[in-house]
């Protein structure tokens, strides 16, 4: 059989290139294809989990602006700040990110090649692109984001829902930049479901809000006061709306010879928002599945060791938001629970086992952080 890879991989996203790199370190031949020019822009916060970096066998040091040391919290006049251990949280800016880890992946690149059709039989996929090129191959990887072509084609895809975030790339006086030195914000309590927030970069801060649930708020008028209590002035710079592929409920993630990775797959984080990690996770799970010859366990594997979790952030999240207030002063500001939400980030925990020791959250209710002093 005639064909230009043995997989092919639609999107160069943490997803695509993280399959690219583990299909490639086992001999595979890999295309992968990418509508954009590349390196390209990706609207996001540019928080990764240090878990999802260390899957990979080298440094990402290169493209990592900040290290994460503190987290401050915002509810209306409030703020609490905790400190943040040593490898948990890293800040990129996901062009560089995204580019660094294709280069690592050695895999041939299509770019500017927007996949609109695929066929598939029991032998192999055939792809065809916006500019009338066919492409074959044994698998078919959707790593295509939150508007995945390949899952809209193959009837996969239902186990998200797009809800939106803005997002903008900010610069700012050096003393405001200073103080959020290796410090990420988030702020509760301007949407029924969501927060707004402050990521570092080396030279400027991403500032945005996501809506974790669809909803007609003015988000670009709340972003723009809220920063306003930070003298962060968005007035000359450039807001990116962009869809946020919300986990909404199991689903299939595989069909035949093809499989969703990352958002395509509705594995974004209901309750923080958070995407990168299970990007860079089922991407991995996606090589192993295929180099094992055994695609037909994948969606099992993908519910077992994300989606299942995610199941309980929903809920985690259907609970935090509804009562924002109680969340803030008797969950964020628990020292213990604080400890607990970020042991699920550094992969430590699950949702699950952290919701499931409550008893021992009660004993630690008077345990809370102290708010910081008021700013001048
Ligand atoms: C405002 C905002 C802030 C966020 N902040 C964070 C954060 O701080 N931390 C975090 O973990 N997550 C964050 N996320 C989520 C995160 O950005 C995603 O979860 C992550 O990018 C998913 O990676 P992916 O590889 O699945 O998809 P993507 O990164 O979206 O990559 C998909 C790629 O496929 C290409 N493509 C799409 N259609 C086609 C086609 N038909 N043919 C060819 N190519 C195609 C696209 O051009 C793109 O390059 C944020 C999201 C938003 C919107």
């Amino acid at each position: 059989m005639n064909l230009d890879a043995d997989v092919i991989i639609v999107g160069s996203g943490p997803g695509g290139c993280s399959a690219a790199y583990f299909l490639r370190a086992r001999g595979c031949r890999v295309l992968i294809l990418e509508q954009k020019k590349l390196p390209r822009y990706k609207t996001c916060a540019g928080g990764v989990p240090d878990a999802g970096l260390d899957l990979f066998p080298f440094s990402f040091d290169r493209v990592i602006e900040q290290k994460i040391r503190r987290f401050s919290c915002v509810f209306g006049p409030n703020t609490v700040t905790m400190d943040v251990p040593d490898r948990t949280l890293s800040m990129v800016m996901r062009d560089r990110f995204d580019q660094f880890l294709l280069e690592h992946s050695r895999a041939e690149v299509g770019e500017q090649s927007r996949v609109t059709g695929l066929t598939q039989d029991e032998h192999k996929v055939v792809i065809s692109t916006a500019r009338g090129k066919t492409f074959r191959a044994r698998y078919l990887i959707g790593a295509d984001g939150h508007n995945s072509r390949v899952a809209a084609v193959t009837g996969l895809g239902n186990g998200r829902r797009n809800s939106l975030a803005l997002q903008a790339e900010t610069t700012v006086d050096r003393d405001i930049l200073q103080s959020f030195q290796g410090r990420l914000l988030a702020g509760f309590n301007v949407l029924p479901s969501g927060y707004y927030w402050i990521f570092p970069k080396s030279d400027h801060l991403s500032v945005g809000i996501g809506a974790l649930k669809p909803g007609k708020q003015p988000l670009r008028k709340i972003l723009q006061e809220q920063m306003a209590r930070f003298d962060i002035d968005l007035s000359k710079s450039r807001t990116r709306a962009y869809p946020l592929p919300v986990f909404s409920g199991l689903a299939k993630v595989h069909s035949g010879r093809v499989l969703l990775v990352g958002d395509a797959a509705g594995l974004v984080d209901p309750y923080t928002g958070e995407g990168i990690r299970h990007a860079l996770f089922s991407g991995m799970a996606a090589a192993e599945t295929i180099l094992a010859g055994n695609i037909q366990n994948y969606t099992r594997r993908i519910q077992d060791e994300i989606a299942g979790d995610l199941l309980w952030a929903k809920r985690l999240a259907g609970f935090f938001y509804a009562r924002q207030h109680l969340s803030f002063h008797y969950l964020l500001r628990n020292r213990c629970i604080f400890q607990a939400m970020l042991k699920t980030v550094t992969n430590q925990k699950t949702y699950k086992k952290a919701i499931f020791n409550w008893p021992l959250y009660l004993l630690h209710l008077f345990n809370r952080q102290p708010l910081d002093p008021p700013q001048s």
